[in-house]
């Protein structure tokens, strides 16, 4: 649930007074994109990764940034320091903005709105941290820009409904016999000390979570490639792992109902989650007050 201050359209105020109209584009035709990235103890991780895909996104919907680096560091410390700090989840959620009349063709000159607010970060219990948690697979039947973090996100939603049906943490999408990436989350195999996950192409959201596995494998002297993964290396896996900002780094144990390796968290798993755990505060930047 957000925390009770947001900021629309240039300010903060009361969730309770924030009003968006039915004639935006966001809601009419999911036309935006939007950031998620974690606040560690008020400080903001990885924020220059996480406004580089920002950016990134927007350039792929053919939105200029409304904001700069300097503007974004102003309303992210004004509404995590407004609500409080501490350990939160920021959404910013930018679309086309408000036309009055409904086209797909967007009009030039229109205003794009912006949203942002704050959630308590998920606490991830102990026992999927020391027992890994299980996933599903699916045919990753979303669009052909998944690099872009659009709000039309109902791809994602319906595949992860699979995995709450199985009773999973998350569902991990096959397309073509290979392994894309979790619904909301990029995932990783580990295959003789090995962590292994695919290139970055247009068929994969580039995570931050993921670079942040790839800098804390460096650290630790765990190999790493990035290369495509076949479903039959996902299922013979030692370990798979699944990143995300609000999920952090997690052992999947369980895939399909069978064990993955021996069915506990793997060395790999363990090595990298401390690194993680280590380095958050050094990872991520101070907000203005
Ligand atoms: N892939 C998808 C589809 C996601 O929704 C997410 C995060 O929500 C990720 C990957 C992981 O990205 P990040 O580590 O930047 O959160």
């Amino acid at each position: 649930m957000p925390l009770p201050l947001v900021w629309l359209d240039g300010r903060l105020l009361p969730l309770a007074e924030a009003r968006i109209s039915p004639l935006d584009r966001g809601f009419l035709f999911g036309d935006g994109a939007y950031e998620v990235l974690p606040v560690y103890a008020g400080r903001a991780y990885r924020f220059d990764a996480h406004m580089d895909r920002l950016d990134g996104s927007l350039a792929g919907i053919r939105m200029a940034p409304p904001l700069d680096r300097a503007g974004w560091l102003d309303v992210f410390g004004r509404l995590v320091h407004g609500n409080g700090g501490g350990d939160l989840l920021l959404y910013v959620q930018v679309t086309r903005g408000v036309e009055p009349e409904r086209f797909h063709v967007p009009q030039p000159g229109t205003r794009p709105t912006v949203f942002a607010c704050v959630q308590r970060l998920p606490v991830v219990a102990t026992a999927a941290i020391e027992n890994g948690v299980g996933a599903v697979t699916a045919q990753d039947i979303r669009w052909g820009r998944c690099d872009i973090k659009s709000t039309s996100l109902l791809g994602n939603v319906l595949l992860r409904w699979l995995a709450a049906d199985a009773g999973a943490t998350e569902t991990l999408l096959l397309r073509d016999g290979r392994l894309t990436e979790g619904s909301s989350s990029s995932a990783h195999v580990v295959a003789g000390g090995c962590i292994v996950t695919p290139p970055q192409t247009h068929a994969i959201l580039p995570g931050t979570t993921r670079g942040v596995i790839f800098e804390l494998a460096g650290r630790e002297g765990v190999a790493t490639e990035r290369r495509p993964v076949t479903e039959a290396e996902l299922r013979s896996a030692d370990e798979v792992l699944i990143a995300s900002a609000g999920g952090g780094i997690r052992a999947v144990t369980t895939l399909d109902g069978r064990p993955v390796g021996d069915g506990k968290p793997g060395p790999v798993f363990r090595r990298i989650y401390a690194a993680f755990r280590a380095t958050q505060r050094e990872f991520s930047t101070e907000l203005p007050a």
